[in-house]
């Protein structure tokens, strides 16, 4: 059976994507992010170990004693190459990034660091390590940015408007390059916005949700939120990570869009969300510019043509079915009723 290495395993895609690996048959193994020094890290994390680094994400969907554990320090090649002599991984699937769009502007350099030059330092370990292994890169359409083609296909032009866009960019033109140059079985996977419960509170939709439940469990008097009237193209979390195994399993590698096609205003986003517990959003929304991001990326939304054509890839969760299946994890939550998150809506 293969052996995938999931760096990032322990946040919202890595969990989901983990799941359906194992569902498969594959001896999972997930990259933490090591805190020690250089010398100490890139070994198999032990069991005591793991108890504390294991995330709530692993655990919600029950299979935190099913994966095997290594640490490793992304900002070292050396780390990387030894993780990979560790794993022996058929697949990798590069997941761990400085993720969060408002915080890069906070963070500009680590979010360079890991989310752009630590694909870099991926690339070149597995091409020096074994480079039959099969490589994906989460890419985002926050690259895509101020985009002056709706909707946003594989050809569309870049136009970032964060320093985490930027940093994508980079990551998805080296991924590019490594399979050109080198004939890496390397490809991007250019995923529009996705959520679940898993995702955490700095993302809008899981702020949204728990504040909905929480408001009214009467735990909360408000929910303050910055520019509502971004759209974004929102699918399932479950759905995207079927789309990078399955760009794994093609004879040639390429990058797709995965998106629904559809998008929606953060505003009709709240509205609906509001409307599942039977409150109206004007009551309890208060909008503040302080929120507002440096630059916003306003509207994007993509065409999943040539992940519907070639791997048979479609989304089976709708942005209605979506947003009430968030809500209703967040009610459950806020009742202190949620133990293992459902997989599908
Ligand atoms: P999460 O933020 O949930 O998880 C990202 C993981 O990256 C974390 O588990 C963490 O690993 C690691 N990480 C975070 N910050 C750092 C850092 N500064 N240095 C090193 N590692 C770090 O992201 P998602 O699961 O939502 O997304 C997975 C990937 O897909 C990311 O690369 C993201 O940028 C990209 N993406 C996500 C989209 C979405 O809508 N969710 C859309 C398009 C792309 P650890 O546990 O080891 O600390
Ligand atoms: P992103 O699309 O990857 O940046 O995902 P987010 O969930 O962080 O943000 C989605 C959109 O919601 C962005 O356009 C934000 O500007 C907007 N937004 C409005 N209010 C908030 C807020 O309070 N938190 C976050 N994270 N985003 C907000």
């Amino acid at each position: 059976m293969p052996n995938a290495l999931i760096t990032g395993i322990r946040g919202q895609d890595g969990a989901y994507l983990a799941k359906l690996l194992l569902d498969k048959g594959y001896t999972v193994w997930g990259a933490i992010r090591s805190h020690t020094a250089a010398t100490e890290v890139s070994g198999e994390i032990g069991r005591a170990e793991r108890e504390a680094m294991s995330a709530s994400s692993l655990h919600a969907l029950g299979i935190a004693d099913d994966v095997r554990l290594v640490s490793v320090d992304y900002l070292q090649i050396d780390s990387l190459a030894r993780v990979l002599d560790i794993t022996a991984p058929h697949e990798v699937y590069n997941l761990a990034a400085q993720s969060s769009v408002a915080r890069s502007f906070e963070a500009p350099t680590e979010t360079g660091e890991v989310t752009g030059l630590g694909v870099a330092r991926l690339l070149h370990a597995v091409r020096e390590v074994n480079p039959q292994i099969r490589f994906y890169q989460a890419s985002s359409s926050e690259m895509f940015g101020r985009s002056r083609e709706t909707p946003q296909n594989e050809n569309t032009p870049f136009y970032p408007r964060s320093p985490y866009g930027a940093a994508k960019v980079y990551a998805h033109c080296m991924t590019v390059n490594y399979r050109e140059a080198f004939g890496l079985y390397a490809c991007s996977g250019i995923l529009f916005n996705h959520e679940s419960p898993l995702r955490p509170e700095k993302f809008v939709t899981r702020k949204i949700c728990g504040s909905v439940a929480r408001i009214k469990m009467g735990l909360q008097k408000e929910l303050v939120l910055g520019n509502i009237e971004v759209e974004r193209d929102w699918g399932f979390a479950g759905d995207y990570v079927q789309a990078m195994h399955l760009m794994l399993g093609q004879d040639q590698a390429q990058d797709y869009i995965i998106a629904t096609g559809e998008n929606h205003s953060l505003r009709e986003f709240t509205q609906r969300a509001f409307a599942c517990v039977g409150l109206d959003y004007h009551d309890w929304v208060r909008v503040d510019p302080g929120l507002y991001r440096p630059s916003e990326v306003n509207a994007v939304v993509g065409d999943a043509s040539r992940a519907h054509d070639q791997l048979g890839w479609r989304p089976r969760v709708s942005f209605e079915e979506l947003v009430d299946f968030l809500v209703d994890v967040e009610l459950k939550r806020a009742r202190g009723e949620e133990r293992l998150v459902e997989y599908f809506p």
